[in-house]
């Protein structure tokens, strides 16, 4: 059995694994044709929003993988809980599933973005995950209309995986709707990832990485993410008080 063990941050879900256990998680899945797995990434920001919003927090907490993708989640897992977590990222858990399915033939569905970007990023991965069965694609922009071919496609593809990148909380609500009628093992919510594999968004660059100043290269790359950063501040001065609260055996 894969190591995880879910511990809570502000009172949001979120799993100690390493991508090893994750990998390992996923291959459990497939191998025991488990239905209906999500596995969806968190960071700060999405701790702040689930502490505002419940239903979306149920479907967290549903999720059957959690990954500590940002490393506000790492700083604050050290400070409330002393654990040195370590850090999974959605597109970096996506690299290993792929690399295992172009080994051990896993079926892949690859959902979300927009059109350019959904074809660029599958030609990506297949070139660099040589004989990877991505046995089906589409944008993100399906109507409602749509959805039930959508879901017929899928079932068609007979995947195993579904990437599914419409971005949070998008991702996550389709997921609750329309599992229940689709055949895929393991579903990962990946948000944007499409966009940096299609080469047309570029990740951080892997010094500004490890040095957890990914916030500040998206930031100064699109400065229309303040809006969404704004939460940081907020989101370590609630960290310090749930540390100072514990630490007077307050909570
Ligand atoms: N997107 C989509 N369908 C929609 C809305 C969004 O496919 O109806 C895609 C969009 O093209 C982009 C991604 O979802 O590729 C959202 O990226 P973002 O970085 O906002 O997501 P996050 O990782 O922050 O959740």
């Amino acid at each position: 059995m894969a190591n995880i063990h879910r511990i809570r941050i502000l009172d949001v879900p979120l799993d100690a694994v390493d991508l090893s256990s994750a990998l390992e998680y996923v291959e459990e899945c497939i191998r025991n044709e488990q239905k209906r797995k999500y596995i969806l990434a968190v960071n700060a920001e999405k701790i702040m929003t689930l502490r505002r919003e419940p239903e979306l927090k149920k479907l967290f907490e549903k999720a059957a993988l959690l990954l500590p993708d940002g490393i506000g989640a790492l700083i604050a897992a050290k400070w409330i809980l002393g654990l040195n977590l370590a850090r999974v990222t959605g597109i970096g858990l996506m690299g290993g599933v792929c690399d295992r399915a172009s080994k051990k033939g896993y079926k892949i569905f690859i959902y979300g973005g927009k059109e350019g970007i959904n074809r660029d990023a599958v030609s990506q991965i297949e070139r660099r995950y040589p004989g990877i069965r991505i046995t089906g694609r589409s944008h993100g922009y399906v109507g409602e209309n749509q959805m039930d071919s959508l879901v017929k496609k899928i079932n068609e593809s007979q995947a195993d995986i579904l990437f599914i990148a419409l971005g949070s909380p998008k991702q996550e609500f389709w997921i609750q709707k329309y599992s229940p009628h689709l055949n895929v093992k393991v579903y990962q919510g990946i948000g944007g990832s499409l966009d940096v594999l299609s080469g047309q968004s570029k990740g951080a660059p892997s010094l500004i990485q490890k040095m957890g100043l990914e916030w500040l290269y998206r930031l100064i790359k699109e400065p229309k993410r303040i809006r969404r950063q704004i939460v940081y501040p907020r989101f370590l001065f609630e960290v310090m008080k749930e540390k100072f609260m514990k630490k007077r055996g307050i909570s």
